[in-house]
């Protein structure tokens, strides 16, 4: 006797890494694996990879378009306010391939998920194997430990990245632990920046921080010295309000602060600014520099020619900018938080305004 089989629908396999990756949208630009141009004519040569699962990120950061409670599909969801298309990781290793001599950084950003640890060796391995342009990780600490950093290191990773975003214990855990499915932890995030720093040594370590999720200027100035000091790389990012996130309504940070914070970051790296230089009011926002050196009172003049006001990223190989990011910080329509190039006349300007210049050395 002979039974009818019954009629199956194919399960279509899942979309996930380590056989598939997002590519930041300006990265696929990059690859010609989407089309499209950005506002003004630039260098870009930055590629910047995700991780992908079908549930997503597991921590429920409150300001993160990734967020586990931020409605939508994983696959559909913002990061840092731009898409991320999804492609088969070889296509785009293929293509990076291809595209080598115009690429300066990669970056392949980790979310905290139970596979990510592996499949970043993987992809990190299928990599380095094929590129020679210099890659860094940009790290989920949860997933990882010594051991597992001295592995990525060991496959020809160059840099690590953490993206500690909020830079004080409260903010973190204000945004980050204490949220419906958080519990990321201040410690854990330390933890690997310490190892990080021990395993690659000076320089080759970064942290991602953010302006406006709660800090004031004087933590964030204090947590610029306590990194140079360990001679890890401070990068700095605007908080930039993701749609349905917990922060959706919370204001991005005024321009004057958030220029501000840049000019004076840029003075404490390169030009050894004295901190007994920054005047501070009771609120801890920055109001002055006072008695600044002569080299400082040039810089101030030429805005260093506008280089302060570029976005912080991994270096390309011979130190120039690497890693642009462009429109992390803003949308496409907004002006530049950062500038993935070098700020123009007509931008220096304007920059001389939302500085209030004159205020801030009277
Ligand atoms: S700056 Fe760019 S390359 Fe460096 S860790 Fe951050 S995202 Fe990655």
């Amino acid at each position: 006797m002979e039974f009818p089989l019954p009629t199956i629908t194919p399960v279509e396999p899942k979309k996930e890494s380590p056989k598939y990756i997002r590519l930041s949208a300006a990265s696929a630009m990059a690859l010609r694996l989407q089309s499209g141009r950005f506002a003004r004519e630039f260098e870009f040569g930055g590629i910047n990879l995700l991780l992908n699962y079908d549930n997503g990120c597991l921590s429920d950061c409150a300001y993160c378009g990734l967020a586990r409670t931020r409605p939508g599909d994983y696959e559909d969801k913002s990061f840092i306010r731009v898409d991320w298309p999804l492609y088969e990781t070889d296509l785009v290793i293929d293509r990076m391939a291809q595209y080598e001599d115009k690429l300066t950084r990669l970056c392949i950003s980790m979310v905290t998920h139970g596979s990510a640890y592996k499949d970043t060796y993987e992809i990190t391995e299928k990599i380095t194997r094929s590129l020679k342009t210099p890659l860094s990780l940009l790290v989920a600490p949860p997933t990882l430990n010594r051991e597992r950093l001295q592995a990525l290191k060991d496959l020809g990773t160059d840099m690590i990245g953490v993206g500690l975003d909020a830079i004080t214990e409260k903010t973190f855990f204000d945004t980050r632990t204490n949220v419906p499915q958080g519990g990321l932890k201040w410690e854990n995030y330390w933890d690997i920046i310490n190892y990080s720093r021990e395993i690659y040594g000076p320089w080759k370590v970064n942290i991602h921080t953010v302006v406006g999720l709660g800090e004031t200027d004087r933590e964030l100035v204090d947590m610029f010295y306590s990194l140079k000091e360990k001679q890890i790389l401070a990068y700095l990012f605007c908080f930039n309000p993701e749609p349905d996130s917990r922060m959706a309504s919370f204001p991005k940070s005024k321009i004057t602060r958030w220029r501000r914070v840049q000019l004076v970051k840029h003075l404490i790296e390169e030009y050894h600014l004295d901190r007994r230089n920054i005047r501070f009011d009771e609120e801890g926002n920055i109001t002055g520099l006072k008695d600044p050196t002569s080299g400082i009172n040039k810089v101030l003049k030429s805005l260093d020619g506008g280089v302060p006001f570029m976005t912080n990223g991994c270096p390309g190989e011979s130190g120039e900018p690497g890693c642009t990011r462009p429109y992390g910080s803003y949308r496409p329509s907004d002006s530049y938080r950062d500038f993935p190039f070098l700020p123009a006349t007509d931008d220096l300007t304007l920059i001389r305004q939302e500085l209030e210049l004159e205020k801030l050395l009277t």
